[in-house]
């Protein structure tokens, strides 16, 4: 049985990842963790999460739980992660990362501490979105040059960072196809005498409402026919199971920065 920790158990994604963890088979969820001095310290994980209590408390330090677990699912912070993520290096421990936001330094750190543990870092764990970044790359080699592409996410207005982390991924998938860089060609939200559109850019546009779970659609505009290929996900039930997923599949691997792709394409 594989022993699981949540890091922020009280966040949506936590809540869903508790959920997620009592459906499923082959893993114990033996620990999880709220922001420290968090008021809900003493109260049951499964009271928090809406489910029925699993006789554990979470802890507001990682280190207090280090020794129950085989693997951390950390959906919180790019910060909170960090840190999370020493404590494990430290401790012989194994890290699916959901956390989004990441600056290029702390996507540096991240890279380099794979070098002595093993790592799952997944922007987003859905498995319908990880087949869509292979359409992508079909798309992209087939109609790519010739298309005007732009990408066109939403969440829900609690989310804090922008463009999606899902989205950057699917420029970077179709920029590697169409030999680009992404830091030239991308351009994010337009306003203003914007001037006319260049052939190589492609758009981002974020939209923030109410409680969208998440959706993604990529447009291949070309003339006279448009390919639009879209995710919508419904709930966070589908991240949280393709992350446990991931924590399933990392089981057995040694140091690594390992992605989606690798947990859902390459498996043993
Ligand atoms: P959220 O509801 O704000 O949850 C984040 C949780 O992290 C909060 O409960 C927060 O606690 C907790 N936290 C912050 N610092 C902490 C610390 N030091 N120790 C323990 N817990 C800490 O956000 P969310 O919607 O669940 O999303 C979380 C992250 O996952 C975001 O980066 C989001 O973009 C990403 N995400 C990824 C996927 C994917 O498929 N990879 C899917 C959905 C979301 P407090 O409330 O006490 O601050």
């Amino acid at each position: 049985m594989l022993r699981l920790a949540i890091a922020g158990c009280h966040g949506r994604m936590g809540q869903a990842l508790v959920q997620a963890i009592t459906e499923s088979s082959g893993v114990k969820l033996c620990g999880a963790t709220v922001s420290p001095n968090h008021d809900l310290i003493n109260t049951d994980i499964g009271t928090i999460a809406g489910v029925k209590p699993i006789h554990l408390k979470p802890v507001d330090d990682l280190n207090f739980i280090i020794d129950n677990f085989d693997v951390l699912i950390d959906f919180t912070t790019p910060d909170a992660t960090l840190n999370h993520l020493r404590i494990c290096l430290e401790n012989g421990k194994k890290i699916v990362i959901g956390t989004t936001g990441f600056n290029a330094e702390q996507k540096t750190i991240i890279q380099e501490m794979s070098q002595e543990m093993a790592i799952v870092f997944a922007p987003n764990t859905s498995v319908g979105v990880n087949l869509c970044y292979e359409l992508l790359k079909q798309a992209a080699s087939i109609v790519g040059e010739n298309a005007d592409i732009e990408i066109i996410e939403a969440h829900h207005r609690n989310k804090v960072d922008a463009p999606s982390g899902t989205a950057l991924k699917m420029g970077e998938t179709i920029c590697q196809v169409l030999n680009r860089k992404m830091d030239e060609v991308a351009t994010y939200g337009r306003q203003g005498m914007t001037g006319k559109r260049d052939k190589k850019t492609i758009g981002f546009s974020s939209i923030r409402a109410s409680d969208i779970v998440g959706e993604h659609t990529v447009i291949f505009a070309l003339n006279g026919e448009r390919i639009e290929i879209t995710h919508k996900a419904t709930n966070r039930g589908t991240f949280a199971h393709g992350a446990i997923r991931a924590a399933k599949w990392l089981e057995s691997k040694r140091e690594g920065l390992y992605s989606m792709a690798d947990v859902l394409f390459k498996e043993d």
